[in-house]
């Protein structure tokens, strides 16, 4: 496949220009892998319309040539990252008014800009990069799709294993175990396994808390291929489902896939969010909702676009989005069941492929 990079480059600084910058200072991890291939965790990146400069220390000397070769001007700084940078660019002609990424720059960092002194005129922006990341390329959604397929099989492996007793660690330990075993680079954010009344916690970590039979039995994990993420959450029961249990889990199962066939490039975040969201309120659980229909994923685990009551952004081609309808019952239990979409040309794929009827450990 054509390496991506030079046109994501060539996109970021027709932005710089656009906004009247000479250069950009990419300090976002996730932004400087993006447009250089780069995976470490120390780098300063600088972009103009005729020069790519990376700048990072002496434990990555050998990586870097392997992920960047000629792409950018890759300085290796012994001493301070931050030094390099004077240094370099103070010999980047023309270079007079300089953006950073204010999401990506801690405080400290800040100040040392402010102390460089009036060589160069800072200028906070943010999401420069994270706009032209909103929409995958082919290479992109090929990662996202093996990180899909890894976590399909990882819980497909997981979910016999599972027997009343068991810790919610226990049970996330598995889980993980077979992630890495299928492929996994590592995880793409701390697995959530719930049990019980702890189900209805949209974000619980696991704990000690033991399985009973009678529970539902949620997980929301990813993996991690190349650098990209799945994000899916699957619930299910142990033992037999009640008839409360099989209702309330029946309502988002349709919820789920109403959106995920109605999602497409071009509407808007929230009309996305109101197709789940008014079939669940039409069924009486539209308090039981709390929290938004989905996210773009990516090289980060949340991207935009969002789709929320709130999002009036409109949903670019390209993005590949969570459609993650959830019903939480506090006391009770909840239901979460979430897919990956990727919006096409062509209208939504669902990148998922685990079954998504209720699934009884008996
Ligand atoms: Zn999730
Ligand atoms: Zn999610």
């Amino acid at each position: 496949m054509a390496d991506a990079r030079p046109r994501r480059l060539a996109a970021l600084s027709d932005a710089v220009t656009a906004a009247q910058l000479d250069a950009l200072l990419v300090t976002g991890l996730a932004n400087i892998r993006y447009l250089t291939g780069f995976s470490g965790s120390s780098a300063l990146v600088v972009v103009t319309p005729r020069d790519t400069l990376l700048i990072t220390d002496f434990r990555y000397q050998t990586q870097v040539v392997d992920e960047v070769g000629a792409l950018a001007r890759v300085v290796i700084e012994p001493v301070s990252l931050w030094s390099g940078l004077w240094e370099h660019l103070g010999a980047m002609g023309g270079v007079k008014v300089v953006g950073f990424e204010s999401p990506h720059i801690v405080h400290r960092d800040f100040q040392r800009l402010l102390e460089a002194g009036s060589r160069w005129q800072w200028r906070a922006t943010s999401d420069l990069v994270e706009r032209l990341r909103e929409r995958k390329d082919e290479g992109e959604v090929a990662c996202i799709q093996r990180a899909v397929d890894v976590a399909g099989r990882a819980l497909a492996r997981t979910l016999p294993a599972v027997r009343a007793g068991m810790t919610e660690l226990a049970v996330a330990g598995l889980l993980e175990h077979a992630l890495r075993d299928e492929g996994s680079e590592g995880f793409a954010f701390p697995s959530i396994v719930a049990a019980g009344a702890r189900s209805a916690l949209p974000h619980a970590q696991p704990t000690g808390h033991r399985v009973a039979v009678g529970d539902f039995l949620l997980f929301d994990f990813g993996a991690s291929v190349d650098g990209y993420v799945s994000d899916v959450t699957r619930t299910v029961v142990v033992g037999r489902a009640s008839a409360e249990q099989r209702e309330v889990y029946e309502v988002v199962r349709e919820a789920n896939r109403l959106a995920s066939a109605a999602v497409h490039a071009g509407m808007t975040g929230r009309d996305a969010d109101a197709v789940a969201r008014s079939y669940i309120e039409r069924h009486g659980l539209g308090e039981l909702f709390g929290h938004s229909l989905g996210h773009g994923i990516g090289l980060e685990v949340h991207e935009a676009p969002r789709l929320a009551r709130t999002a009036e952004q409109v949903l670019p081609q390209g993005a590949v989005v969570t459609i993650e309808p959830g019903v939480y019952r506090p006391g009770w239990g909840g239901v979460r069941i979430e897919d990956d979409v990727w919006l096409g040309a062509h209208g939504p794929r669902v990148l998922t492929d685990i079954p998504r009827e209720l699934v009884e450990l008996v």
